[in-house]
């Protein structure tokens, strides 16, 4: 957890502010493909994120939340809904204007096989952004920052010249965050960074990225499938279900008092290091419903253990607070 900032310490103006934001993507068919659907990707997101915070996202796979990753970043463009960072209105940045906010605005992905080009080599990987950004004042400055960039990620500088395929997955990724922090961002959107590692692999590098918040007062957007890795690096967390905000809280008061009973499902899976704890399995029935026609109503009363028909499947519950900065979006909790 990020020993610098606690968000109470923050300033009162958070430096990302997500206001419903919404991505459908259109479902085209027929001879004259034509839209004849939508996926509800994402559905009315919003939270804010203090400097220096670490807010964990999570959910299942198709949940929306890498979506929502990449829709504040606007590698995705939203189809609706505010995303306001340090003050700007990134949806209604131009395109040289979104250039000099990713600047401040970076990305680390999931897949290090795939996000690194191959051919290029690990200098020219780095400093590609130096170059975009202007922020090298010639080839020997923009060396040193590349240099300097690898030993904060415990790479040797020596790989400078090295390509991908010569890494393991774990050194992959420290060339991916070498590669995000290159122009010195204020927010990284890790978007499940640790999910394609072994597991002991993924504890070196979530040290290496709450080491690099505390020296370089990074804010992030931690975006996981599983609520055991976000446990002890967020402040808060968030948990998603079919394109919503189920549950939003303090992380300690999450996992110590979880509301809704889709997060108590998920924690539920989480193993215990304690032998002596037992903890009862809730099993969920059947699959995530279809994103293309999600369940009217609560999205999760097709899968809800304590759902009432017919309030749960024809009124929409909204995210209400449930005291120290805890919101749920249940009929009957919080
Ligand atoms: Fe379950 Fe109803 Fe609460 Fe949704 S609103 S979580 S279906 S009890």
């Amino acid at each position: 957890m990020n020993a610098v900032l606690k968000p109470e310490d923050a300033p009162a103006e958070p430096l990302l502010k997500v206001r419903d934001l919404v991505k459908h993507y259109p479902l085209k068919g027929g001879v004259f493909k034509r839209v004849v659907d939508k996926v509800h990707a994402v559905d009315g997101v919003s939270f804010d994120l203090a400097q220096g915070e670490t807010l964990g996202l999570v959910g299942e796979s198709g949940c929306g939340k890498s979506t929502t990753g990449r829709c504040i970043l606007r590698l995705i463009e939203p189809t609706s809904g505010e995303v306001w960072f340090d003050g700007k209105n990134v949806i209604a940045q131009d395109r040289s204007q979104l250039r000099a906010l990713a600047r401040d605005m970076q990305i680390i992905f999931q897949d290090p096989y795939a996000s690194l080009n191959p051919r290029m080599t690990v200098g020219s990987i780095i400093g590609e952004a130096l170059a975009i950004h202007k922020l090298a004042a010639n080839a020997k400055a923009a060396t040193d920052r590349v240099v300097e960039l690898l030993e904060m990620v415990g790479l040797n500088p020596d790989y400078l010249r090295r390509y991908p395929h010569e890494f393991s997955g774990g050194q992959r990724q420290r060339i991916g965050i070498a590669r995000a922090l290159a122009v010195s961002p204020k927010l990284v959107v890790c978007d499940e960074p640790v999910s394609a590692l072994d597991v002991s692999v993924q504890a070196q590098v979530i040290n290496l990225l709450e080491d690099l918040q505390e020296k370089l007062q990074l804010t992030y957007l931690f975006i996981a499938h599983d609520l055991s890795v976000v446990e002890h690096f967020s402040d808060r967390v968030a948990v998603m279900y079919l394109g919503r905000i189920a549950e939003i809280a303090p992380a300690r008061e999450l996992y110590r008092r979880p509301l809704h009973p889709y997060t108590e499902a998920l924690l539920s899976a989480v193993p215990v290091p304690d032998p002596e704890v037992k903890r009862h399995r809730i099993m969920l029935k059947g699959d995530v419903p279809s994103p293309i026609h999600p369940p009217t109503g609560c999205r999760f009363h097709t899968r809800c253990p304590i759902a009432q028909l017919p309030l749960c499947s024809t009124e929409t519950p909204v995210l209400k607070d449930a005291g120290e900065g805890h919101m749920v979006a249940c009929h009957f909790r919080g």
